[in-house]
């Protein structure tokens, strides 16, 4: 049996070696066009930045040492220009331009994506990077190293967007991110962003959010990058991070079908409309298991899980079915953590599917243990069943864990009250008795089950203060220092019981406090007491502060 890779990183590669693992007597040719197989795509910003201090290290195989191992016929610098499915061939480019063709029985893609590269003017000026692969880091770093780089502009504040920004910083330059949303962080909610870009504002980082590059124009060295709105931002060097777009030109030449978001449609084998071809990675489009509707995932997890997956596939005949994947991500920003998994709130409405959300602000680790750092999670839900669609997490500690426990509940169908089941190890150094996750499981389900009725920051900012009590249970001390609407009525929590007869009957009560506990239980004594259309603001005045910094003025340029 002979097997053919196009691709030799993250989906390529691991299809590879797995072949060899259960078949000891297949020929495997991988196909490369780069120089360099199997290295670490996800750690090159941190190469660049210094972090990671030898470039070495980025290299988990060479051709040479893959090769043997699995006892692969690994080419480099080759490049597949054609596959004729008909023949079951391949052609490939070498460097110098000569040209082969190479027989298969089963052939597998996994050519990954490029970034998109917008025809602005003044795109090709010096100075202009993308980052995709080992070539795009050594020029970069050529230029950062060649050069005083003391401005750096970021355009698209995406996951990888963020963390150049973030190494672009750490290799001591001023960074601008350019952003066409009014938020970052693309997947996640806008509310959950702006903790974000609070924190990129606190470290020095300017943000100009709904803004669209024009053009780029060249003066010497420095590269001007000229808003629509007028705006200039010089730059010693520009990162274009504005997404990319799957590698399906082979595919598509060789007229295999390519599905409605523009990957390389697979079935649940990860075969493609050709017999004998299969697919995985970046390149692909599959159903997402909540929505069943296809999307592009472009993460290394599903490319590995794939390319394992596929090489069984391959060998034994169609025998193992792909899941799909529900978009579970991390990101470091300087010093915090950025996760996210299945569906926002946004996608939700996008797609007409009833949900409802809540908020939770908790401490990564019992708060009396010393170094305890703030942690909040969104979760999206199905209104009547608790069915959970999405969590996103942001924090300095511990974050990583709660997004894991969270996408392994949702991928297997699991509720917000799961959440409450889990069984987490707990001392205080690691969390609390009482979990994050658990507390966030808590509040939701009082959500589900009409326990604690709650109101969302957007609603409370577009409703009408003539039309509802605003009810803030904070101590005086706290909401001297900010309020929802300056004035509004205040009876701290521990007042409440003595004081009802200030509220107004004939209104609806929307209650607030520091993060929702206080609002929590002051709705239970409100509800119990008779007044019959009270709710709690989910995330109290935190999310609402947060969230709507970025409301007014979408211009962050301004030092924090
Ligand atoms: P790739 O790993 O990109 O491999 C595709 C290979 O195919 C390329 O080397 C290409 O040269 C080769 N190729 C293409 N066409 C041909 C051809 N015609 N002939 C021969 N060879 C060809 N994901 C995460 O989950 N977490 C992260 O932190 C993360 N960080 C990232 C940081 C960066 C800078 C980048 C670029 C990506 C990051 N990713 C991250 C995404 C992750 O790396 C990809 O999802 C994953 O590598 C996709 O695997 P793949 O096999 O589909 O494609």
């Amino acid at each position: 049996m002979r097997h053919i890779i196009i691709g030799g990183v993250a989906g390529g590669a691991t299809a590879a070696a797995r072949i060899r693992r259960i078949d000891e007597f297949a020929e495997i040719i991988l196909f490369e066009k780069g120089k360099y197989i199997s290295y670490a795509n996800c750690g090159l910003p941190y190469y660049i930045g210094g972090v990671i201090e030898h470039r070495d290290n980025l290299f988990l195989q060479t051709p040479d040492s893959f090769g043997q191992r699995f006892h692969i016929d690994v080419r480099v610098e080759n490049t597949v220009t054609v596959i004729n499915t008909t023949e079951k061939t391949v052609t490939v480019r070498r460097t110098d331009g000569s040209e082969y063709t190479e027989t298969y029985d089963k052939l597998l893609l996994s050519p990954g994506a490029s970034p998109i590269i917008p025809p602005l003017e003044g795109i090709d000026s010096e100075g202009i990077f993308t980052l995709r692969d080992v070539a795009d880091t050594d020029r970069i770093k050529n230029w950062i190293n060649t050069r005083a780089v003391r401005k750096a502009v970021v355009v698209g504040g995406g996951f990888i967007g963020l963390e150049m920004a973030e190494n672009m910083h750490h290799a001591g330059a001023e960074v601008s991110i350019v952003e066409m949303a009014n938020q970052v962080m693309a997947p996640m909610d806008f509310s959950m962003a702006a903790h974000v870009q609070l924190h990129l504002l606190q470290k020095g980082v300017k943000l100009y959010l709904k803004q669209t590059v024009e053009r780029f124009e060249q003066h010497g060295s420095v590269i001007n990058v000229c808003l629509k709105s007028g705006q200039i931002i010089p730059a010693d060097i520009v990162i274009l991070s504005i997404g990319i777009r799957p590698e399906t030109s082979l595919a598509k030449a060789a007229g295999i079908t390519i599905g409605e978001t523009g990957g390389i449609w697979v079935n649940e084998y990860l075969e493609t409309s050709a017999k004998d071809v299969y697919a995985v990675g970046d390149a692909i489009e599959f159903p997402h298991p909540i929505t069943g509707k296809p999307w592009l995932n472009y993460l290394a997890n599903p490319a590995n899980r794939q390319g394992r997956l596929v090489a069984d596939n391959m060998v034994k005949g169609n025998t193992v079915k792909y899941e799909g994947a529900i978009g579970t991500a991390i990101a470091k920003v300087f010093d915090m953590a950025v996760a996210s998994t299945g569906l926002p709130a946004k996608r939700l409405k996008q797609l007409d599917i009833p949900y409802q959300s809540s908020y939770t602000h908790s401490v990564s680790h019992a708060g009396y243990y010393p170094g305890s750092m703030p942690l909040s999670i969104k979760l999206t839900f199905d209104p009547e069943t608790g069915k959970l669609y999405g969590a996103q997490c942001v924090g300095y500690e511990g974050v990583d864990k709660r997004i894991d426990q969270i996408a392994l509940l949702i991928k297997s169908g699991g509720s917000v009250f799961d959440l409450i089941r889990l069984e987490h190890a707990y001392a205080p150094p690691f969390s609390s008795a009482k979990d994050p996750i658990a507390i966030a499981g808590y509040v939701a389900g009082n959500i589900v089950n009409r326990h604690m009725p709650v109101v969302h920051w957007r609603e409370i900012q577009s409703s009408n203060p003539d039309e509802i009590t605003i009810l803030d249970v904070r101590t005086r001390e706290e909401t001297a220092g900010g309020q929802i609407i300056k004035g509004s009525l205040n009876i701290p929590l521990d007042e409440l019981r003595d004081r009802l007869n200030e509220i107004p009957a004939s209104k609806p009560v929307y209650i607030y406090c520091g993060v929702g506990l206080r609002g929590y239980l002051a709705s239970r004594i409100l509800i119990q007491r008779g007044f019959t259309r009270v709710k709690n603001l989910s995330g109290g005045y935190k999310t609402y502060s947060i969230a709507t910094t970025f409301m007014t003025d979408p211009l962050f340029s301004h030092p924090f």
